[in-house]
């Protein structure tokens, strides 16, 4: 009986640990992620009432998360630990010139779950360049991505949210998703804070309701202030939703 007794308790104790770490990654008080939007990829449109109409679906209270400019070296994969640790699915646009130079990275993001997009080869004012240039860069873009993933990107979002009208044509004709946003930190400012990206994106969230939110996991103080930043979407009761492709 006391040996029994005795591996009852043995066993007890090593199915504790395993419940309990269970509990930390995806447990009640993790942001986590609430449902996923799986859009056709090939379907095309253009989403985020920045720019467009609203993400088709989305309800009032529920949030995006999206990154911009990776994926670059200690600051992603920081961003990829801290929504891992919170069981959060995000959406990386990616630029071209990263996904040459990071391949590992990119990998890594989409075999944690996440969705990736692009967001031009070397982020420039697309504006400013010719259309054939426009366009040049878009296929550089799309290379890069299909020599990491085996298919094209299903999405797009401009840099700087500089939208042109050859690429809004080119777009429309290969049927990538265009993503604009709903709301934003203003994330690019080197001496920001955690506290102050943190009440950025509570006042963002209060006047929005929610929806689409640009992040940049390439900067420097976002990578800091990540943690928080999921936690802030928790406590105020916002529901994460991921979007990805399908077919
Ligand atoms: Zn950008």
């Amino acid at each position: 009986m006391k040996w029994l007794a005795f591996s009852g308790l043995i066993l007890g104790l090593l199915c504790l640990p395993a419940a309990s770490v269970l509990a930390a990654d995806c447990g009640p008080d993790a942001l986590g992620t609430t449902r996923t939007i799986s859009l056709k990829r090939g379907a095309g449109g253009a989403f985020g009432t920045v720019q467009h109409p609203a993400l088709p679906g989305l309800q009032k209270g529920e949030v995006v998360l999206t990154f911009d400019d990776g994926p670059v070296p200690v600051l992603t994969p920081r961003v990829l630990d801290a929504l891992k640790a919170e069981c959060a699915k995000a959406t990386f646009f990616m630029t071209g010139g990263n996904l040459d130079a990071h391949g590992d990275l990119a990998r890594r993001a989409v075999a944690e779950g996440h969705s990736a997009g692009i967001h031009s080869y070397s982020h420039p004012h697309l504006g400013t360049l010719s259309e054939a240039a426009q366009l040049d860069d878009l296929a550089r873009t799309q290379a890069a991505y299909k020599r990491l993933f085996g298919v094209t990107a299903p999405s797009y979002r401009f840099p700087f949210l500089e939208e042109t009208p050859a690429l809004m044509a080119a777009l429309a004709k290969d049927k990538v998703a265009v993503f604009s946003i709903d709301l934003a930190i203003t994330d690019w400012q080197p001496a920001d804070t955690t506290a102050m990206l943190a009440d950025r994106l509570s006042k963002a969230l209060d006047e929005a309701g929610g929806g689409i939110i640009l992040m940049h996991d390439a900067n420097p103080p976002t990578a800091e202030a990540i943690a928080t930043l999921l936690r802030v979407i928790k406590q105020k009761g916002y529901r994460l939703v991921h979007v990805d492709w399908e077919g």
